[in-house]
């Protein structure tokens, strides 16, 4: 059973990953508005009304912004925990009736396995995504202020680790934001920075693990070039230099394959800048 995903936005301005596999296809977060969401979808060669659901990590609105208009418009599901939808605010009489997701529990998609992982983050009830069809798995955790056991334990099955990458500490610090976003940024309900993700890459990644997504990117504190090299040496450390290494632009990716024959695939060990 195939699984794949491509990162339709990425970042700031919007992020939304879209997976298929299993004879499901979902969206995990909606953070573009519905029209260019649907923009994105069609020139991936996806029909928007065909999605299955759309997955919401939290209510922050570079996750959240067109959820509610796209599922409205296009008569898709949202799946979202209770903590998420109440702060949401979803004016759900006008959508097809929502999925509550709850931390730990498996939701089925036809063949598709959607599971919630809370993760430590300055919103209501957020949670990162495993989804799995067959033996293959996806670890989707963006929005995260540090690795907490769980989360490290949830990626650490997986096949693809789509994982934030959010700052670079100097590059915060002497950066345009004001000290208390700053301090938010930095704190353990903020965002992961690209020496976080190399611990992760380092000591945490599964031995399946044949493809790493460098995601969330600030363009204000960070650069994809300082991303990728942390993402490397980190890799190159662990003994891992075949794991093939994506950093996602705001605009997305191409389609990704997960699971064993996809990562054999692959230009081993190849540098993919988009
Ligand atoms: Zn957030
Ligand atoms: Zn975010």
């Amino acid at each position: 059973m195939s699984l794949r995903f491509r990162v339709l936005g990425s970042g700031s301005g919007g992020n939304a990953t879209l997976v298929e596999g299993g004879g499901a296809r979902v969206l995990l977060d909606a953070g573009l508005g519905p029209r260019q969401l649907a923009e994105r979808l069609l020139s991936s060669g996806v029909d928007p009304a065909t999605l299955d659901a759309v997955f919401v990590s939290h209510e922050h609105g570079d996750h959240a912004r067109g959820a509610a208009a796209f599922s409205a418009r296009w008569g898709v599901p949202l799946a979202l925990t209770r903590g998420t939808r109440l702060a949401a605010r979803l004016a759900e009489e006008k959508l097809p009736p929502c999925r509550e997701i709850v931390p730990g529990e498996d939701v089925a998609v036809r063949g598709l396995v959607v599971r919630a992982v809370a993760v430590p983050h300055d919103a209501a009830a957020p949670v990162a995504f495993v989804v799995a069809a067959g033996r293959a798995r996806l670890g989707h955790a963006t929005d995260l202020g540090h690795l907490s056991k769980r989360t490290v334990e949830a990626l650490r099955g997986c096949d693809a680790v789509l994982v934030e990458s959010n700052y670079d500490p100097a590059m915060l610090r002497d950066g345009p934001y004001p000290w208390s976003l700053k301090e938010r940024i930095l704190g353990p309900l903020g965002h992961l920075s690209n020496g976080d993700v190399a611990r992760l890459l380092e000591k945490g990644l599964g031995e399946e693990c044949g493809h790493v997504v460098l995601a969330h990117l600030s363009q204000k504190n960070n650069h994809p070039e300082l991303a990728a090299q942390a993402a490397e040496e980190a890799l190159s450390r662990a003994g891992r230099a075949l794991v093939h290494l994506t950093v996602a632009p705001p605009e997305g990716t191409g389609w990704i394959a997960v699971g064993r024959g996809a990562a054999a695939a692959h230009a081993g060990g190849q540098l993919r800048l988009f």
